[in-house]
């Protein structure tokens, strides 16, 4: 089975993603955009026991937004958004596609919450779909 690497900036997590991704897509919502600090976050999702993690489960921190469902997980050293929707819980765990060190082989679908878009974010004329809200309201 395929498998790709994944961790963040200071190397201190590590993660394992055994492919294929089930869906894949940008995210616009303003959680996304304030945790990343830019447009907002591209993500692919996975059955929870496609991923493993394979080290530094001391430096996550997990953090859940008022009024939102699902959490961040990020490098409590240095900050990078690793993966979120329902973890450590939960059927499906959403990673950041720029977390990984290879080809997910999967691209993005679509583009969900363009309506909370950042004033400067021009959507990309990429012929994907675009959600004013969900599907994707538990990213
Ligand atoms: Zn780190
Ligand atoms: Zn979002």
């Amino acid at each position: 089975m395929a498998t790709i690497g994944g961790g963040c900036l200071c190397g201190g997590v590590r993660f394992e993603v055994e492919l294929p991704f089930s869906r894949a897509n940008h995210c616009h919502c303003s959680f996304c955009r304030k945790h990343s600090g830019t447009f907002g976050l591209t993500q692919g999702r996975v059955p929870r026991e496609q991923f493993r993690l394979v080290q530094g489960e001391e430096l996550l921190r997990v953090f859940k937004p008022e009024g939102g469902t699902a959490v961040k997980a990020f490098c409590s050293v240095c900050g990078s958004s690793l993966f979120g929707a329902y973890w450590p819980e939960g059927e499906e765990i959403s990673i950041r596609l720029g977390s990984l060190d290879g080809d997910p082989e999967i691209r993005p679908q679509y583009h969900s919450f363009v309506d909370s878009r950042a004033p400067w974010d021009e959507l990309p004329e990429d012929g994907l779909p675009r959600y004013p809200g969900p599907p994707d309201a538990d990213t």
